[in-house]
Formats: C-alpha cells, structure tokens, sequence
C-alpha cells in the first residue's frame, strides 16, 4: 500500500493514524457488540462519542461557553440557506462581503429569503483582494455581516476580523476552521462543513452564540430551525453518526498534536514552502492574489503555459502527489494543504515543482 500526498480541496485528505483507528473499530466499537455506525444515535455508546466530540472541538478551538456547537447534515450549503431564515426577518436587509465563489454560494441560498446587500466585491478584481474594510457599504439595519473566511477556489483569506460593530458577523469556516487560534466571540456564528479540515464530509459544524438563537428569524420548518437542533442536542432526527465520529477522532487527533497554535505553525510552514517555490520560479508558476491575503490552506496557481498542465498532473501524480488539478472555475492548479497535509507534503510538491521546471524549462 502506498498512500499518496493528496491535495484534494476537499473530501480531503485525512490522518493516517486516525484512518487506522476507525479501522481497528469499524467492526466493533470498545467491546459494544456492533461497529459505532451500527449503534442507535440515542444509545449510550453515540451518546458519550458526540458529547466528547463537542467537548474536545471546545477545547481546541477554546469556544466560550454563550456559544452553542451544533453537528448538523446537509453540509455548509445548507447553512448558508438557514442563516437567513433563523437570524433575519423576512425580506430584511443583510450584508455580504463577496471575496469569491463561495461567498456567491452564500448569497444565492439567501436571496429567497432576505434582501441582500452586496457590502462589497472583489470580483471586479478577479478576487485577486480583499476590499479594504474602509471600502465596505455596510446597511444601516443589517441582521447580520457575512463573509468567508477562506475563499477555497480563488485563494483568498482573511488575516483579520473585520470590525462591524455590534452587527453580528456570520462567517464561512469551512476551508479554514481551526487552523489558527480564532477569538470566536468576534463572531456571532461560524459554519464549516468538516471535510476540509475537521474530518468527513456529512456532517457540519455550527458554533453560533447563544443569545441569537432568539431572534424569530421567519417561518420555517422545525427542522430547518437551530433552536430545535439545540434543544434535541443535534439529534432532532438521525444524525450523520459516522462522521461525527470521525469528526471527534480527527479533533483528539489535533488536540495530541498540539492544537490550533501548533497547526498554525505548520499551515504557514506549508503555505511558505508553496509560495515560496512560485514566486521564486522566474514567472515559470505565478499566483496572483495580494500576498497579505494569500490563503495558508488553498493555493492556486498557473504554469507559464497551459500545455504543461497535463504533463504537470500526470508526472505529479507517478510522484505520490495527487489531486492538483484546479477548480474548473480557475483552470490550471491548486494544492490545499489542510491540517492532515504533512508538511513533508508541501516539501515534496515545491521539489516536484522545481524538478518539473528543470526539465521542461
Ligand atoms: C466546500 C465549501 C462550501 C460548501 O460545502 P458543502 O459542505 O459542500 O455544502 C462552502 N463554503 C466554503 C468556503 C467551502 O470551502
């Protein structure tokens, strides 16, 4: 067996130590008779594995206690629809802050429900930028600010909290969460799908304090509502148990390894490694997003010239690095470097990247 260096941006790459656990348990679970996934979400057994999940996230991302963590389904999509209809009236005016195609995403499931109000856009730019803060063109009555942390796609992310006042500031973690000590009571709710960072996909995490839980917000179905999720403890119909298990094992797993400081430590290592190789390249690789907002998690970048992209891949992949090509919305390459990429992967991928250049300079 050979695992390779996976670049995926996301299902990602996970730890092998904890791949290999999930393994030793997947037929039974500590002496329980059934493997986790065959248990009741309402058993002892789930019950202690999502109490310690949520425990352990707490602990890692040092999340004060006015603050609730829901284990939801329907991935960050689905939050970006929710947010809306839990936290703003109907046809109230929100702001959005557009940094790529994600924060897009988040105003489209939105705009059903609430005005939307574009702060500000770096499209114009080919989100190469963040807009300066002093730029933004906050409304007078927003429910609330969103933006997205880290822009998966076009590599952008934020290296501060923009100060919105007392608007609560809603944000998009889900390329980016934990990967740096965060004060969360900056924000008023973060949401991040887990298969970037914190685990599989299927199940997504909510941290939203408490006292908005209780706006109105609009009419919506229970299970469209976070206070029924909170209130059912994320169990208000069967949770996604699996990842939520694997999601706990992937956060013990951080927490051994040192937690958020050490995982910054190592994210920026990583990022450096990359950038370093393409802009030390002559022009041979570029990325062109403003050096103070190039994203540690996701780099994005060209060759020189798109007719090397294949034989780029190709030779990337006979090397052990795999899952480089780019978003089909950019084109040429992107590496994403989550908190299961070693940093000896990033070392193997900027030598690749010099190697390759050698011989087809
Ligand atoms: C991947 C991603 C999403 C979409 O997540 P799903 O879980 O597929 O809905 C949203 N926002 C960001 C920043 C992402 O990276």
């Amino acid at each position: 067996m050979s695992r390779a260096f996976n670049f995926s941006a996301g299902p990602a790459t996970l730890p092998e130590s904890v791949l290999r656990q999930a393994q030793a348990e997947m037929l039974e679970w500590r002496d329980s008779g059934a493997s986790i996934v065959e248990h009741s979400h309402r058993g002892a057994e789930f019950i202690a594995v999502a109490a310690e999940a949520e425990a352990d996230l707490r602990t890692l991302m040092a999340i004060p206690d006015d603050y609730a963590v829901l284990f939801l389904g329907g991935g960050a999509t689905t939050q970006q629809a929710l947010i809306p209809l839990n936290f703003a009236a109907a046809g109230q005016t929100v702001d959005y802050v557009v940094t790529g195609h994600w924060s897009k995403t988040a105003i489209k499931q939105a705009k059903p429900y609430v005005a939307v109000n574009t702060a500000a856009s770096g499209e114009a730019g080919g989100f190469r930028d963040i807009p300066a803060r002093d730029t933004w063109q906050l409304s007078k009555d927003a429910a609330y600010v969103h933006i997205t942390a880290n822009e998966t796609i076009h590599g952008v992310e934020y290296r501060d909290v923009p100060d919105v006042g007392d608007v609560p500031l809603v944000a998009d973690f889900s390329s980016s969460i934990a990967s740096e000590p965060v004060d969360v009571s900056k924000y008023a709710v973060i949401y991040a799908g887990a298969q970037k960072n914190l685990g599989p996909v299927g199940v997504t995490v909510v941290i939203v304090r408490r006292d908005l839980l209780e706006r109105a917000g609009q009419n919506r179905a229970d299970i469209f509502d976070y206070r029924s999720h909170l209130k059912g403890e994320s169990m208000l119909n069967t949770p996604p148990t699996w990842n939520w298990y694997m999601l706990g094992l992937n956060v013990k797993w951080m927490l051994a390894e040192g937690g958020v400081a050490e995982f910054a430590r190592r994210n920026a290592e990583k990022a450096a490694l990359l950038y370093s190789a393409i802009d030390g390249s002559g022009g041979y690789y570029r990325n062109e997003v403003a050096p103070a907002v190039r994203s540690r998690m996701n780099v994005p970048f060209f060759l020189h010239d798109e007719a090397l992209d294949k034989p780029f891949l190709s030779e990337a992949k006979a090397t052990g690095l795999m899952a480089l090509k780019g978003h089909r919305a950019l084109g040429g390459m992107r590496a994403s470097i989550y908190h299961a990429m070693p940093v000896e992967g990033a070392k193997a991928l900027a030598d690749f990247m010099q190697d390759f250049k050698q011989r087809h300079g």
